[in-house]
């Protein structure tokens, strides 16, 4: 919707018309009247605008961020160790967040091994 749409034109259609053309003290204060009008309703539309732009800022910020945390996966696959010092390390750390966590293995069922991160919690069964 554009501004002159939003803007509602009722304050000029209800200004009274003279039929003199001569200048007019009451036709000037009419005139004042209704351009102060539409001047308050522009103030109120940019009120709400000042919000909308404000949560629209909101989520760009977070956009930027998952986008460069998403760019950041594959670097992370590459540099992702799965066994160091001996233990095997979490998938989830790895790429979430570029970091190495050990994972605690015991036996699970159907002859897989479930799998469980000291860190974040994330399980995961793998063959034994
Ligand atoms: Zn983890």
């Amino acid at each position: 919707m554009g501004d002159m749409d939003e803007i509602k034109n009722d304050a000029a259609l209800k200004a009274s018309r003279h039929s003199g053309g001569s200048i007019s003290m009451k036709t000037e204060d009419r005139i004042w009247a209704v351009a102060e009008e539409f001047a308050a309703q522009f103030q109120a539309k940019a009120t709400r605008l000042r919000t909308d732009l404000m949560k629209a800022r909101q989520r760009v910020a977070e956009l930027e961020a998952e986008f460069d945390a998403s760019m950041q996966a594959f670097k992370r696959l590459a540099d992702f160790q799965v066994i160091r010092e001996g233990e095997y390390q979490c998938a989830r750390c790895g790429i979430f967040r570029g970091a190495q966590a050990a994972m605690k293995g015991r036996p699970g069922r159907h002859q897989l091994d479930l799998f469980k991160c000291d860190t974040c919690g994330f399980e995961m069964e793998a063959p034994q």
